[in-house]
């Protein structure tokens, strides 16, 4: 059976005294349940933190972005190997956050996401499309560029190694969440499109949804087949909501 993800993600919000209340509200209350694994990824500064609070419990954590480089002259950038000497698991790579904000085409995220493995970290690979995208219905070659561009540079096999989440753009942050038949829908897309390349490992691929989810309609997203559980933004950030989405991605 595949592997379900629910992972939270912090954006840039926190501070050390907010971040303790909800970690130790996840170490205490979360109800761990076979075959579901938890994960926060949060702002480079609060890394020692979070390894310092959750060592020894059932949820990892991770960063929300890393340099294509090793080491180098790249002022201000943050290496894999530095990521994982603070014991982290996962890093997002390709989030629509930063390739709008930040201009990262699809070569610097397989760039990225080479990167995060090389340093034996779990890239969580974003791909998704914008409203305009969906409205021309550009959706499945949009998002089959994004996942193209990774499969050309690491190989279908590099996949075995990481996680996707399918975010639609038009729904990080808006409260408007796909139905569960779009995301349902698309995820059978990507999981096919990687299946013409590596069927077994498409099978085992875990493909998070994230946009929106919210404790109210994480049962029926999670409810979907092809959608292994969630990547949540704002809904990660408050303890109740967190822990009850976990809950949502029992079987
Ligand atoms: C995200 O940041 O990846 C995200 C899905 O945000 P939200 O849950 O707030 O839409």
């Amino acid at each position: 059976m595949r592997a379900r993800l629910v992972t939270g993600n912090w954006k840039m919000h926190g501070n050390l005294a907010a971040n303790l209340q909800l970690l130790t509200a996840l170490r205490s209350s979360l109800k761990v349940v076979e075959g579901v694994g938890y994960a926060v990824c949060v702002p480079f500064p609060y890394l020692a933190q979070v390894s310092a609070v959750l060592a020894g419990t059932p949820v990892a954590w991770g960063a929300q972005n890393v340099s294509e480089h090793d080491s180098g002259a790249y002022t201000g950038e943050v290496s894999g190997a530095m990521l994982a000497e603070f014991g982290c698991r996962f890093v997002i790579v390709g989030h629509s956050e930063r390739r709008g904000l930040y201009a990262e085409d699809d070569r610097r995220v397989a760039a990225k996401f080479l990167a995060a493995q090389r340093a034996g970290l779990t890239p969580i690979l974003c791909v998704g499309e914008t409203l305009e995208q969906r409205e021309r219905g550009r959706t499945e070659s949009v998002v089959s560029t994004q996942l193209d561009a990774v499969i050309a540079v690491a190989g279908a096999s590099a996949l075995g190694r990481a996680c996707l989440a399918y975010e639609p753009v038009w729904a990080i942050g808006t409260g408007r969440n796909a139905t569960p038949q779009q995301a349902q829908e698309m995820h059978t897309f990507i999981r096919a499109r990687i299946a013409a390349h590596d069927k077994g490992r498409a099978q085992q691929l875990t493909i998070m949804y994230g946009g929106s989810v919210k404790p109210g309609n994480a049962g029926e997203l999670f409810a979907m087949p092809d959608v292994d559980g969630g990547l949540i933004g704002g809904a990660s950030l408050a303890a109740e909501d967190f822990l009850a989405i976990c809950s949502a991605a029992r079987r």
